[in-house]
């Protein structure tokens, strides 16, 4: 999509602070964290939000990467959160799908 912030990362266009990448999907982290850290892992697919992801096995490729990184970044044995963001309620700003991933503090109950 050429006009999708996260499509230009895929791209090359834009380059932000990768972590990891293959031939499904890529990982960085957010540019505004609200954690120690905070990474976004999406799939180098234009795919707008939750609702339009029909791929399971893109969908486990994400979860699976979030956990991968959750070792790399030795936060797994801690804790942390991972979250999809669906639409205007849900708080979505970036119509690309991610997936959060955060850690490096207390996360709290319910969310906000
Ligand atoms: P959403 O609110 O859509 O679930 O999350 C979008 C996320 O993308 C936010 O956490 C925001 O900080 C992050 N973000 C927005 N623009 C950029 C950018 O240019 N680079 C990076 N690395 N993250 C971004
Ligand atoms: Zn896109």
């Amino acid at each position: 999509m050429t006009n999708c912030l996260f499509c230009k990362m895929v791209e090359g266009d834009i380059k932000p602070d990768v972590l990891y990448e293959d031939e499904s999907v890529l990982a960085f982290r957010d540019i505004n964290p609200q954690a120690p850290i905070h990474i976004l892992i999406i799939p180098k697919t234009h795919i707008s939000t939750l609702n339009e992801l029909d791929d399971t096995q893109l969908a486990g490729q994400l979860i699976q990467t979030a956990a991968k990184l959750a070792k790399i970044e030795n936060i797994a044995a801690d804790g942390y959160r991972t979250v999809f963001n669906c639409n205007a309620k849900g708080g979505q700003e970036v119509y690309h799908l991610h997936l959060h991933l955060l850690a490096g503090r207390q996360m709290t109950w319910p969310p906000g």
